[in-house]
């Protein structure tokens, strides 16, 4: 035998072996040399038998190993060490065959593969795996290995997975076995089938949360993660499980979700609405409730514009929606406000929103937590006290103070530019409407005017009753009168024509005054000159309109106006006076020149005449005259009067009386006797008629060109021309009487 004979290389080394003791080495190749570090000599004589080759440890079980394996076979495999002539220790793995040598002797023909680098590759792996494990074994999640099978058979698990479930593995293994199902709470058994069901070669991983129960009784929720490992162990596909206990992720979950439920609830059974507006994505989210409610989604982005664009909110109360986004994004911490908003039903409701700030830490504000109240019956219950407070019962119109307030809060926005104009309307003759035609037909006419009055103005207008039968409309925005003057002649224009008087039906007639301001006048003084320019009306003959001007002496006509109350009040006093001097009194003469005197002190007037005509009519005499400063009588001078003066102011009189504050005309019908000689500056005179026929005048006289007898005073004198006219014509009637006799 040669060394030749065997295969050799680095690795690999040939010899032969008796197998009896003391275990010669026979025969050996240069791959034995190479691999122990000895020279053929060395091995020969030296290292010749098993023992002096083996690393000491190892040597009884490889002899008893050779021994047992030979009693079973001719062939050998053993992994043993061996010790090099440096004294390192290879690992080798030896493999024989036994045969006879022809003398008889049993020898092994070995081959060692040395594979110490293998083996330690192979104990690296090992430490790897520990590795593994322990680091499995700190994280705060069960690992753990499973056959896809019906048990889920647990193959291996870290420690905490024991721990999550409240076992030792002992103790596990005890009541489970391998088993892994039955730690799932029975209620999610079928999730968890479901979700192995789901694990495919394709889709390997599934995530499942579900309830497993624990040693004590107490149920833990978990999240496991199920892979397919890609390997299968005894037929089946091997999964990995990682499963975390999310207990108290659950439990803070279904805390929140009962809030949210509760809050769902709350807001359900209650009238509010929740929101969230977030100011930098500039969001609003409504809650849920929203939908059941309004057109639209609950999310809206840029709320600001898109809640008015997409008609939410009712266009008239826009600015408040406006007014909230810009206050929200400016950080405002509370804020409320009121609006419309447009609803499913198609009708609109008022709500009430209220919100606060949140901040971030640096003190931006970055969220808005608000509410919507529904406040729509409330607000109309409300409008309607309102109105009913602000309102005149029967006609509709807005009453006296809310007129008022409401015009003066108008003034105060003039700014020069367009005018505010107030007009006042007053029925003519009001008091005869009742007397003749009753109350009832009072109030109809009342309410007539009313609707006229709305008829004519528009929204932004104000149309209201002052008082019995004086109405008022506020027009803004104009650029003078014209628009005033033009509704003015169609109100007056409407009710002539309803009421037109024919056949002794009622007849009625407006006058009206109207006063303009650009200017941020009080209401007072805006009044003031539109109730002059209505007397201007009423004192120019009624069914007219007149608009103030500086010329119609305002502050007088004040005072005038302030005192008709006063005659009015004292009227009925010295009317029965009068009556009583003139008519129980037998000298008729000198009855009525007390009367006169009362007359003139009691009202304003400064000088009363009574004319009569003489026998053949073409001379008129003074029979009578008053005068309050004595200087002003001048009853002689007009004495043979030519009857031509007087005949041409009949031909101006309505109804036998003519009433002038023109002194030009005064002029005209006075020339000859030069009237501005004697003061005189306003003139009231009455014919005086006897069974049909003019037999005198009554004329009563002021000379201040200030004052000005308002329609009261006025319609005072005419009573008084009545109860003269009456005296005159019993003294008259008298005389005829005595002529007779
Ligand atoms: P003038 O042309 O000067 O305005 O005369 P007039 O009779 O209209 O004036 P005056 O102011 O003296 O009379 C108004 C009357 O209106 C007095 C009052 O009896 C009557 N009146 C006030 N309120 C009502 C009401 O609600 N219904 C009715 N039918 N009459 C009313
Ligand atoms: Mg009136």
């Amino acid at each position: 035998m040669t060394n030749n004979n065997y295969v050799s290389g680095n690795d690999v080394a040939t010899f032969v072996l008796e197998t009896t003791a003391p275990y010669n080495i026979l025969d050996f190749d240069q791959g034995l040399c190479t691999m122990t570090g000895y020279s053929p000599r060395e091995l020969s004589k030296k290292i010749c038998t098993l023992d002096n080759l083996l690393y000491v440890e190892d040597f009884a079980e490889v002899i008893a190993s050779i021994n047992y394996q030979l009693s079973i076979s001719n062939l050998v495999s053993i992994q043993h060490r061996i010790v090099t002539k440096s004294g390192s220790v290879l690992t080798v793995l030896c493999n024989g065959q036994a045969f006879s040598l022809n003398d008889g002797r049993d020898v092994l023909q070995c081959v060692f593969t040395d594979i110490t680098n293998l083996e330690s590759a192979a104990s690296e792996t090992a430490k790897a795996k520990t590795d593994l494990e322990i680091f499995a074994n700190t994280v705060p999640s069960g690992v753990s290995k499973h056959l896809l099978d019906n048990n889920l058979t647990l193959t291996w698990a870290n420690n905490y997975f024991y721990d999550m479930c409240g076992y030792t593995p002992k103790e596990y293994k005890k009541k489970y076995g391998k088993n892994t199902l039955p730690i799932v709470l029975s209620e999610d058994l079928a999730i968890v089938i479901d979700a192995l069901a789901d694990l495919t070669e394709d889709s390997n991983s599934t995530i499942v949360n579900f309830r497993i129960k624990c040693s004590d009784d107490s149920i833990k929720w978990v999240n496991a993660i199920f892979a397919r490992a890609g390997e299968m162990e005894d037929g089946f596909p091997v999964v990995n499980l990682v499963m975390s206990d999310i207990t108290n992720l659950k439990i803070a979950e279904m805390k929140a979700m009962l809030e949210e439920q509760k809050y769902l609830i709350i807001s359900d059974i209650s009238e509010e609405l929740p929101y969230e507006y977030d100011i930098a994505e500039d969001i609003i989210t409504f809650a849920e409730k929203f939908n059941h409610i309004f057109e639209g989604e609950s999310i809206i982005y840029n709320p600001k514009e898109n809640m008015i664009a997409s008609a939410l909110v009712s266009y008239d109360t826009k600015d408040a929606i406006e007014e909230l986004f810009y206050l929200a994004k400016l950080g405002t911490e509370y804020h409320s406000t009121e609006f419309k908003l447009n609803t499913k039903n198609g009708g609109y409701q008022w709500y009430f929103s209220t919100f606060s700030t949140i901040y971030d830490e640096e003190g931006t504000p970055i969220r808005v937590i608000g509410l919507l109240r529904n406040i729509h019956s409330q607000k109309i219950e409300q409008q309607k006290l309102l109105t009913k407070a602000e309102t005149d019962l029967m006609t509709g119109l807005l009453n006296k103070a809310t007129t008022e307030s409401k015009i003066q809060s108008n003034l105060r926005e003039l700014n020069g530019n367009s005018y505010n104009v107030l007009m006042l309307v007053d029925i003519d003759d009001f008091k005869n409407i009742n007397d003749s035609y009753g109350h009832l037909k009072g109030d109809e006419v009342i309410i007539d005017i009313a609707n006229a009055l709305m008829e004519y103005t528009d929204d932004y207008d104000l149309a209201g009753r002052l008082g019995g039968d004086e109405f008022c409309v506020y027009f803004t925005n104009l650029l003078d009168t014209t628009v005033a003057s033009e509704k003015a002649d169609l109100i007056a224009n409407k009710l002539r024509e309803k009421y037109p008087g024919n056949n002794g039906d009622c007849k009625v007639t407006l006058s009206i005054g109207i006063a303009a301001t650009n200017e941020q006048i009080p209401y007072s003084v805006l009044l003031e000159n539109a109730d002059t320019a209505l007397y201007q009306a009423k004192l120019n003959g009624k069914n007219c309109h007149y608009c103030y001007e500086e010329a119609m002496e305002r502050g007088k006509y004040e005072n005038k106006r302030k005192s008709d109350k006063d005659i009015e009040s004292t009227e009925d006093k010295i009317i029965t006076e009068l009556l009583t001097i003139l008519f129980g009194s037998s000298n008729t003469y000198s009855a009525i020149e007390k009367s006169l005197k009362i007359i003139g002190d009691s009202y304003d007037i400064d000088k009363i005449s009574i004319w009569e005509y003489g026998y053949n009519t073409s001379f008129v005499d003074c029979t009578h005259q008053w005068c309050g400063n004595g200087i002003n009588n001048d009853k002689h001078i007009f004495q043979h009067t030519p009857a031509a003066v007087f005949e041409e102011l009949d031909a101006m009189g309505t109804d036998g009386i003519v009433y002038s504050s023109d002194t030009s005309l005064i002029k005209l019908n006075y020339a000859s006797m030069n009237p501005e000689s004697m003061g005189v500056k306003k003139l009231i005179q009455s014919q005086i008629i006897l069974n049909g026929k003019n037999i005198g005048y009554i004329s009563f006289y002021s000379m201040n060109s200030g004052s000005t007898w308002s329609a009261s005073t006025l319609s005072t004198y005419k009573l008084l021309f009545k109860i003269l006219s009456e005296a005159v014509c019993s003294k008259q009637n008298q005389k005829t009487l005595s002529l007779l006799r």
